[in-house]
C-alpha cells in the first residue's frame, strides 16, 4: 500500500465514536474512498461516508483498545495499491502489505496493529532493459522497457495510464530501484519502475472485446461441458469436502493463464494458513518453476477485521488489470466472495442502513456487479490485449443456491460450475455437478475448438450432453421400476453413459498423466464413447442381445484412457477392438 507523502496531510479529526471496524470521526477534512489512520497507533482505514462534519471510516484493522477522542489523521489519497515488479511471488495482507515484512517487523505474523509497510520492496534493485530509445515517442500506456521479474514472467515497465506522454530524453539501462528514474520526457515527466493505481477505480482500456478463447484448464467436464472464456467470469460454490481445494489447485496450476492473481478474502483462518503454506509448494506443471513465480497471494487472515475483506478484492483485482495492461492473460481466484458479502452486511448493519434480503445491503448486487464487470478480454492502452478472467468460490450456508449471494451472482457471471457435496461422497472428482452446471461461453468458443481441436467438437459434445441428460430421466424411473423393466435400448443408453461419467467426466487429479487433459485428449475419450455408442446400437438393431453387447472386454478399457501418456495409440487400438468384438455378435 502506498503511504501518503508529507505535503498531502490534511488536518486531523477526532475520533467520536467506535463500533466494531466502523468509526467516526468529526472534524476531519477528507473526501470519499481517502485512506486514514484511524487513533493513537495509526491504524489504517477508508473513509465511506461523510455527513455534515461526521466522516464514517471503515478500518481494516482490529479496533479493540481506540477510544473517542483519539485523532484521525488523513492522508488526502484514496486507498490505492503499489504496482511494479516485485508483486509475484509474494503474499500480501488485504491492503497490500507483504506479510513477509509484517512478519520480520511484527516478530509473528498477524500480531500486531498499525505497522505499515510499501507494497513493493523499495530497495530491491531490478535490471531493466530499455525498449524505447531517446528521441521515441510515448504515449500513455506504451511499455518502456522489460524486467526479468521471475523466471517466469517478464515486468513490462510502462508509461502511467494517466500520463501525458511525449518524447523521450533519456533512457537508462542496467540495475535500479523501483523508484529510480528509468525514462525521462521533454515535458519533465519522470518515469520509475512502479505506479500507484486506486484500487477501486478500473484501469483505462481501449475497448472491451468479446472473448473467443477459452481458458483452458485442462480439466475434462471444464473445457469439454462447461468452458470458460479467456477474460469471463465463473462462480464455483464449494460446500466443505466438495473438492474446493482441489480444484482451485488445478485451476492455478493448469489454467492457461499467464499469471494468477488468488484473492483469500477471510475464509476462516486456517484454510487461509492452508493456501498460504500450499501455495509457495507447488510446481508450475509448464515451466517446471515455482507456481509462485507467476502467482501473487492475497490473503486476509482471520485475525482481521471484516472490512479489509473488500479491500482484498480490489487490491486483486487492480494487480491482476496491472498485469493485463502488460498483455498478459490474467486469472484471478476469489474465495470466498460469500465472506466479502457477509462483511458488507456488517458494515452496513452498522451503519445502520436500510437491510435487503438476509440482512445483505441492498447494494450487494451493485458491488458484486462492478467487481465482475473489471473481468473481460480487452485491448489496452498500448495497443496489447490482455485478459483478466474472473472465477468467484461461493460459500452457500448449508450449500443452498437460493440464498442472495449465490443468487445475485449467477445473475452476472456466465458460468457456474456447481461443485456437489453427493458426487463427492460417491467419489466423483471433480465432483462438478453436470446437470446444474453451466456456461454461456459455449457457443462463443466453438469456433475456436472447431479450429483448434476437431471440426465436429460441437456436434460430438451435444452428443454427450444429449445422453447424460438421457441417462438422468432414465435414472428416475429406474428408481420406481428398476433397470431390468426398461427397454433394451434404454439400458444400453445407461450403459454409455456410465462410461461418459467415468471415462471422461471423472478425473484424477493426483495422477501423474489424469491430472491434465488436453483439449485433443478430451474430445478423443468422448468421441471413444461415442464409437462405442454407434457401433453398439447397430449390434443392438442387428438383434444382439444387450447384455452381450455390454459385456464385451474392450469396453472397460475406456475408463482407463484418462492415465493413458500415448492416448492416441490406446484409443485407435480400442475402438478397433469395440468394432470387432461387437461385429462379431452378429
Ligand atoms: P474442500 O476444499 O471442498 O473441503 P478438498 O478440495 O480438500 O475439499 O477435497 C476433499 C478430498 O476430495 C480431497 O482430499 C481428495 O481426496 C478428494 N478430491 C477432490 N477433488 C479431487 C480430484 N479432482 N481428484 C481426486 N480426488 C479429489
Amino acid at each position: 500500500m502506498s503511504q501518503a507523502t508529507d505535503t498531502d496531510v490534511r488536518e486531523d479529526g477526532i475520533i467520536e465514536s467506535v463500533s466494531g471496524p466502523v468509526v467516526t470521526a468529526r472534524d476531519l477534512d477528507a473526501r470519499m474512498n481517502d485512506v486514514v489512520y484511524v487513533g493513537s497507533e495509526g491504524l489504517m482505514g477508508e473513509v465511506i461516508e461523510i455527513e455534515g462534519n461526521i466522516t464514517t471510516i471503515q478500518v481494516y484493522e482490529e479496533t479493540s483498545g481506540v477510544s473517542p477522542g483519539e485523532p484521525v489523521e488523513g492522508t488526502g489519497s484514496p486507498l490505492s495499491v503499489d504496482l511494479g515488479p516485485g508483486m509475484l511471488d509474494a503474499i500480501y495482507d488485504g491492503v497490500q502489505r507483504p506479510l513477509d515484512v509484517l512478519e520480520e517487523k511484527m516478530g509473528s505474523a498477524f500480531l500486531d496493529r498499525g505497522v505499515d509497510a510499501p507494497g513493493i520492496d523499495l530497495e530491491k534493485t531490478w535490471e531493466f532493459t530499455p525498449e524505447v530509445e531517446e528521441g521515441d515517442e510515448v504515449e500513455a500506456g506504451d511499455i518502456v522497457g522489460t524486467v526479468p521479474e521471475t523466471p517466469s514472467i517478464d515486468h513490462k515497465v510502462m508509461v502511467p495510464p494517466d500520463s501525458e506522454g511525449g518524447e523521450v530524453v533519456a533512457i537508462e539501462s542496467g540495475n535500479f530501484t523501483v523508484e529510480e528514474t528509468v525514462v525521462e520526457l521533454d515535458s519533465g515527466e519522470e518515469i520509475q519502475m512502479h505506479q500507484e493505481w486506486p484500487v477501486r477505480q478500473q484501469r483505462p482500456t481501449v475497448e472491451k472485446e468479446t472473448p473467443t478463447e477459452p481458458l483452458i484448464s485442462g480439466q475434462r467436464v471444464l473445457d469439454g461441458l462447461f468452458p470458460i472464456a479467456k477474460g469471463g467470469t465463473a462462480a464455483i460454490p464449494g460446500p466443505f469436502g466438495s473438492g474446493k481445494t482441489v480444484t482451485q489447485h488445478q485451476l492455478a496450476k493448469w489454467a492457461d493463464a499467464d499469471i494468477v492473481v488468488y484473492v483469500g478474502c477471510g475464509e476462516r483462518g486456517n484454510e487461509m494458513t492452508e493456501v498460504i503454506e500450499d501455495f509457495p509448494e507447488l510446481e508450475d506443471p509448464t515451466t517446471g518453476n515455482a507456481l509462485m513465480d507467476r502467482t501473487c497471494l492475497i490473503a486476509n487472515t482471520s485475525n482481521m477485521p471484516v472490512a479489509a475483506r473488500e479491500s482484498c478484492v480490489y487490491t486483486g483485482i487492480t494487480i491482476a488489470e496491472y498485469f493485463r495492461d502488460m498483455g498478459y492473460d490474467v486469472a484471478l481466484m476469489a474465495d470466498s466472495t460469500s465472506r466479502w458479502a457477509e462483511a458488507m452486511r456488517e458494515i452496513s448493519s452498522r451503519l445502520e442502513e436500510m437491510p435487503g434480503e438476509e440482512g445483505y445491503p441492498a447494494y450487494l448486487s451493485a458491488r458484486l456487479s462492478e467487481f465482475y464487470e473489471r473481468a473481460g478480454y480487452f485491448e489496452n492502452i498500448n495497443g496489447t490485449e490482455g485478459s483478466v478472467s474472473v472465477i468467484g468460490a461461493v460459500s452457500p450456508p448449508g450449500g443452498d443456491f437460493s440464498e442472495p449471494v449465490t443468487q445475485n451472482t449467477l445473475r452476472i457471471v456466465k458460468t457456474f460450475w456447481a461443485l456437489d457435496a453427493d458426487l463427492a461422497e460417491r467419489r466423483h472428482f471433480p465432483s462438478i455437478n453436470w446437470n446444474e452446471s453451466y456456461s454461456l461461453y459455449r457457443d462463443q468458443l466453438d469456433p475456436w475448438f472447431e479450429e483448434n481441436v476437431r471440426d465436429d467438437w460441437p456436434e460430438t459434445r451435444q452428443w454427450a450432453i444429449d445422453t447424460l441428460d438421457e441417462e438422468a430421466e432414465l435414472q428416475e424411473i429406474v428408481q420406481l421400476v428398476g433397470k431390468d423393466a426398461l427397454p433394451e435400448d434404454q439400458q444400453l443408453t445407461l450403459e454409455i453413459a456410465r462410461y461418459l461419467r467415468e471415462a471422461w467426466l471423472q478425473q484424477n487429479a493426483f495422477h501423474d498423466v489424469d491430472t491434465f487433459c488436453e483439449p485433443e485428449k478430451t474430445y478423443r475419450i468422448m468421441d471413444a464413447a461415442k464409437t462405442y455408442n454407434d457401433a453398439a446400437f447397430e449390434a443392438l438393431d442387428a438383434g444382439v442381445p444387450v447384455e452381450e453387447i455390454t459385456d464385451i472386454d474392450a469396453a472397460p478399457r475406456l475408463n482407463r484412457i484418462g492415465v493413458q501418456e500415448d492416448y492416441n495409440e490406446y484409443i485407435d487400438d480400442l475402438e478397433d477392438d469395440i468394432e470387432s468384438q461387437l461385429r462379431e455378435l452378429y
